[in-house]
């Protein structure tokens, strides 16, 4: 396995597109499955009702396991709710169940609303010998209370972009809801990453958005690209990540250089 930087301080990734399909959940498990590959340890946070995170981790989201919602809308400590992969003793998860899927509803009547999950995560964080290394919070495809905890809770913005037409709609509301989190609620949140995904080197398309998204976000966005690739949808099935289903397969290296950039990125 690589060897990577480990960054001193728990970086906490909150991976957003309100777009849905465009491989948010994909990227989510899959660098954190290369990042732990690579030594670091990793905490998943699922945040989509549907629950697709915890599937590819191997974490049981069935409607009664301790999950996101019962930290958010209970108030249950973090560890409570904490599952350890099957793929990898670095690799922590708190699942999402289908509760999660009136969450929304439910905090927007409640007090300190936007700050739950930070409140949560600050005080799991604070309390742990070894920290996590990264945080991944996996989004729904919407911009409401959830992705606003979310947005709350992290330090760097990981946006995947499809290589897709109008790949960048929505991307300029995007980053006005950033704006106002910077202004309001988190000034530290920083747009760190943009990666692309479901390449297909074969169509003008697909490179034509590598070049759209590239003058968009030239400082942003990863070297790496994921290639669109069977091995990468079929993994999820088998209750994997293409890091552990197909480790040589070109979805699964593509992941090991985007995980690898980001790694050194934040030890510069
Ligand atoms: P989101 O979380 O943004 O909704 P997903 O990560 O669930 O998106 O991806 C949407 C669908 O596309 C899933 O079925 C997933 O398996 C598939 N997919 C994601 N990335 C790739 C890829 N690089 N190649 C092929 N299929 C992919
Ligand atoms: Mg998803």
């Amino acid at each position: 396995a690589q060897e990577l930087p480990l960054p001193k301080r728990t970086r906490i990734f909150t991976v957003v597109n309100q777009k849905g399909g465009v491989g948010k959940t994909t990227t989510a498990v899959n660098l954190a499955a290369a990042l732990a590959q690579a030594g670091a340890r990793v905490l998943v946070l699922d945040l989509d009702p549907q629950g697709n995170a915890s599937t590819a981790l191997g974490i049981d989201h069935h409607a009664d396991v301790m999950s996101t919602y019962d930290v958010l809308i209970d108030g249950e400590p973090l560890a409570a709710a904490i599952a350890i992969s099957p793929q990898s003793d670095r690799i922590q998860v708190v699942p999402s169940t289908i509760h999660l899927a009136g969450a929304d509803l439910e905090l927007a009547g409640m007090e300190r609303r936007e700050h739950r999950l930070r409140e949560a995560l600050d005080a799991h964080l604070r309390d742990l010998g070894e920290p996590p290394h990264y945080v991944f919070i996996d989004c729904p495809p919407s911009l409401g209370l959830l992705t606003i905890n979310a947005f709350t809770a992290a330090t760097e913005v990981l946006l995947p972009i499809q290589c897709e037409y109008y790949a960048l709609e929505g991307v300029s509301q995007l980053l006005d809801t950033i704006g106002r989190i910077q202004a309001h609620l988190n000034p530290k949140l920083d747009v760190s990453t943009v990666l692309l995904t479901m390449f297909d080197g074969r169509t003008l398309l697909s490179r034509q958005v590598v070049d759209e998204v590239r003058s968009h976000f030239p400082e942003q966005t990863l070297e790496a690209v994921i290639p669109r690739s069977v091995r990468v949808s079929e993994a999820p099935g088998y209750g994997q990540t293409v890091i552990a289903y197909d480790p040589n397969s070109p979805g699964a290296l593509s992941y090991r250089e985007a995980a690898a950039e980001i790694a050194r990125r934040g030890a510069a």
